[in-house]
C-alpha cells in the first residue's frame, strides 16, 4: 500500500506481532505506527478511506492459550473497527477464517457451505468469534449501509512468521533445521492446503479494488497431508531429521481446501507461488533468523 502512495496507519497491541517486522517501514513519511488495542476504543484523527480489520491470535497455540483475548478482538475489536469505519465514512475489509467451516464434512469448501463448528468445542473461541465477526460486519452493512469486505483466509505461510508460531510450517522448519525429529500430530494423513504470503496479499489487494460484498475464500487449493509437508521440509532443508508422531489435539480439521471459484471468477485471483518455492524462501528466511 505504501508501494502504491497510500498513507497507511497500523495499530498492533503486539501480543503475538513483532516490532522487528515493522524495521523497513517504520520510519516512512506516510506510515505510523500506533500501540493499540483494537478491543479499546480507537481514536484516529482526520480522514480515512478504508479500515482494514487483520488483527487477532491465528495460531492454535496462541488462542488456546489466550481464549478470552482470542473472543474480545473477533468481538470487540470487530465492532470497534466497524464503529470507527462508520464515524470516518470509510470502507471496511473484515479477515474471516476457514476455520468457520470448522471440521469440514465437504472438501473442498466453496463459500456456501456453512460448516460444522462445535461451539463449546477447544477451537470455537476463535472460530465462533470470526462467525460473530462475519455477522457484525454483515449487520453494519444492512443497517448503516457500510461498504464492506469478508476474505475467508486459508492457512497462509511465508516469511515473518514468528520461529515459535507453533503452526505446522514454522514448526517443522526449526524442527528440521536444528536436525530434530518433526512433531507429526496424530497419524499426519489430516490435510491442509498452503497459501504463500505474497499471493494472499495480492488477493487482499484485489478484493480492496472490487465491489464484492460478500464472503470470498483466499488460499492455495494445492491439498496435502501433514505427513507429504514434513518429507517434503525434510528434503528441501537436506536435513537428517526424522518423525515422531505426537497426539492429535482434540477437534483438529481432519481436510482442509479451498474452493476459489469465486475469486477466480470476481476477483481474477489466483495463487502462483508453488509450494517448493514458498518453502524455500521461508527456509531461508528461518535459517538467518533461528
Ligand atoms: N501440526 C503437526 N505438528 C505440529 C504443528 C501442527 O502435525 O508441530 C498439524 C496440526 O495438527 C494440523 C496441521 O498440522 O493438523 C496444521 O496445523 P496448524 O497449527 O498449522 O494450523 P491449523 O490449520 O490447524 O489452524
Amino acid at each position: 500500500m505504501l508501494e502504491d502512495g497510500h498513507e497507511v496507519i497500523a495499530m498492533d497491541n503486539q501480543v503475538s506481532g513483532q516490532n522487528s517486522n515493522l524495521e523497513d517501514i517504520f520510519y516512512h513519511d506516510r506510515f505510523s505506527f500506533y500501540e493499540h488495542d483494537v478491543t479499546e476504543y480507537i481514536h484516529v484523527a482526520g480522514e480515512l478511506d478504508w479500515v482494514c480489520h487483520l488483527a487477532s491470535l491465528a495460531s492454535p497455540i496462541f488462542y488456546r492459550r489466550n481464549p478470552i483475548k482470542t473472543l474480545k478482538v473477533g468481538a470487540l475489536g470487530t465492532h470497534k473497527t466497524l464503529g470507527l469505519a462508520k464515524a470516518k465514512d470509510a470502507k471496511y475489509l473484515f479477515t474471516s477464517t476457514s476455520e468457520v467451516y470448522g471440521d469440514p464434512e465437504v472438501n473442498p469448501q466453496p463459500e456456501s457451505y456453512r460448516g460444522n463448528v462445535d461451539p463449546y468445542g477447544p477451537r470455537s473461541c476463535y472460530d465462533e468469534s470470526k462467525r460473530y465477526g462475519e455477522s457484525l460486519v454483515r449487520s453494519y452493512r444492512e443497517q448503516h449501509d457500510l461498504d464492506v469486505r469478508v476474505v475467508r483466509i486459508f492457512n497462509t505461510y511465508g516469511p515473518r512468521m514468528r520461529i515459535d508460531d507453533g503452526r505446522v510450517i514454522p514448526t517443522f522448519v526449526r524442527q528440521a533445521l536444528a536436525n530434530e525429529d518433526l512433531t507429526v500430530y496424530g497419524d499426519g494423513t489430516q490435510t491442509r492446503s498452503f497459501c504463500y504470503v505474497s499471493d494472499l496479499i495480492d488477493g487482499l489487494l484485489a478484493l480492496i479494488d472490487s465491489d464484492l460484498q460478500t464472503p470470498v475464500n483466499l488460499g492455495n487449493p494445492d491439498e496435502r497431508t501433514v505427513n507429504e509437508l514434513a518429507e517434503t521440509i525434510i528434503d528441501l532443508t537436506g536435513s537428517q531429521s526424522g518423525v515422531t508422531h505426537e497426539p492429535l489435539p482434540p477437534q483438529d480439521p481432519q481436510v482442509r481446501r479451498p474452493d476459489i471459484t469465486k475469486a477466480k471468477e470476481e476477483l481474477q485471483w489466483e495463487p502462483e507461488v508453488p509450494l517448493t518455492d514458498g518453502l524455500e524462501r521461508s527456509i531461508e528466511y528461518f535459517a538467518q533468523h533461528v
